[in-house]
């Protein structure tokens, strides 16, 4: 069942405020949205004016080990939020600096439970993430930004004497269900401008990459779980991943400064970007309709042989290496098409438990109700049934890519063979349904969840 433990501010929480009932500029009031295990507050400043069309947040902090990039978020707060809020006024947007107060006390990637927040998106198994959950549905920002740490002296390389080159380095969904994924015409909009002006602040700029030890090089993940690709698909809504170049001791003053210089110039282009597409972001439908076609497995492609940059830690020069194995695109490998709805039996309570969590919605099959649920392939046309004791969840509601890909039997990213899902005496049985069509299945009609 939801968690309602913290998402209306409580007294306890000082200068929290409701949401809904902010004054027209945040400044240095927060707003609470939710605790951490330890009970810390997780607090988002607001910016701009209450009823400008484009909401925009920036979300910082989920690894607890990384108070560099906060830190040049915070300055940015401090010394640019009010006045750009002011000149933008189609815009506003909230900031949260620490996703994660606990680890970022102790300074520890994780929370107090153990768990990386930046793979807890599918399953919210930790407060914090629930809260930036919550507060996304219920505020409903048009784009994310996600901000991060990393550090750019991997051991592999360092033995060569070389560490990665980027001051900054972005990524975007790779997810190929991602409305919005790596490839998009917006979103490659939004990388011509931090490239822009990563030119005029002259820091170097690039597409966020592994790099691992045998001379390969892939960008970030396609399994939803981290906040960029389960956000992008779970609200339809670009999302953006930014990697500052984490300072070590070894760099010098200069070289500190620049990169945090070169976030908050990255801050600015970045909001100026969404202000200036406001119209394109506020205007898109975000609802999965049935019958579109949905990669559910996917595949790593575009497979070049590609020459990177690399710094020499000797010379701080950047050097060209060649790379054989880089493969900078996802493909989806099979689609399906989207049902009207799954039909979950009532008795799976965990799994309608989760997905409640999440805010999908769903109603009761009524008595006598009857529908059409795909049949075997050998069984041509089926019958029209009834599915008493069934939860109904349409894929026309936001984030229906996301719910497909959670439970349909098909997807890679399946939950249903979870154990926790598992009902004793289950074997290989599926307990989901596809319903292709039922006259009355609609969203309109069922109660969210949230
Ligand atoms: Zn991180």
């Amino acid at each position: 069942m939801p968690q309602h433990d913290s998402i209306v501010a409580r007294a306890a929480c000082g200068s929290a405020q409701l949401i809904g009932a902010l004054p027209p500029s945040a400044g240095e009031t927060g707003l609470c949205i939710g605790y951490s295990v330890l009970g810390r507050p997780l607090t988002v400043q607001r910016y701009g004016t209450p009823d400008a069309p484009l909401r925009v947040l920036l979300m910082c902090g989920q690894h607890g080990d990384e108070p560099a990039v906060r830190q040049a978020l915070r300055h940015f707060c401090r010394r640019e939020a009010e006045r750009f809020a002011a000149k933008e006024t189609r815009m506003q947007f909230a900031v949260l600096e620490t996703a994660n107060p606990d680890g970022f006390a102790a300074r520890t990637r994780h929370n107090a439970q153990g768990i990386d927040l930046n793979r807890d998106h599918v399953w919210l198994r930790a407060p914090e993430t629930r809260a930036v959950h919550r507060f996304i549905a219920r505020w409903r920002p048009h784009f994310v930004v996600d901000l991060h740490n990393y550090p750019s002296r991997r051991e592999h390389l360092v033995r060569q004497g070389l560490r990665l080159p980027w001051d900054l380095s972005i990524d975007f969904p790779t997810h190929p269900a991602a409305r919005y994924a790596h490839g998009h015409p917006l979103l490659a909009s939004l990388a011509e401008s931090l490239e822009r002006c990563a030119q005029k602040a002259r820091f170097r700029f690039g597409r966020y990459g592994i790099h691992g030890a045998d001379g390969s090089m892939r960008h970030g993940t396609p399994k939803p779980g981290d906040a960029r690709n389960t956000l992008a698909l779970k609200f339809d809504i670009p999302v953006l991943l930014i990697e500052a170049r984490n300072p070590s001791r070894n760099d010098s003053r200069e070289d500190r400064i620049m990169v945090r210089a070169a976030v908050e110039a990255s801050c600015a282009a970045f909001l100026q970007w969404a202000s200036r597409h406001a119209e394109v972001l506020t205007a898109t439908g975000r609802e999965n309709a049935s019958s579109e076609r949905v990669p559910v497995r996917y595949r790593r492609a575009g497979r070049q042989s590609v020459e990177l940059p690399f710094v020499q830690l000797q010379s701080n020069e950047v050097c060209w290496l060649p790379c054989e194995r880089y493969r900078p695109e996802v493909r989806g490998r099979r689609t399906r098409t989207a049902p009207a709805a799954y039909a979950v039996p009532l008795a799976r309570r965990a799994l309608i438990g989760f997905l409640e969590q999440h805010g999908f919605a769903y109603r009761l099959a009524r008595p006598g109700e009857r529908f059409v649920t795909e049949a075997a392939p050998d069984q041509g046309v089926p019958a029209p049934v009834s599915l008493p004791g069934h939860a109904i969840f349409p894929i026309h509601q936001v984030g229906g890519r996301f719910l497909m890909l959670l439970i349909e039997p098909d997807s890679r990213s399946s939950i249903m063979t979870c154990p926790e899902f598992a009902m004793p005496g289950d074997g290989a049985v599926v307990p989901v349904r596809r319903v292709l069509s039922n006259s009355s299945i609609s969203n309109s009609e069922v109660t969210l969840n949230d």
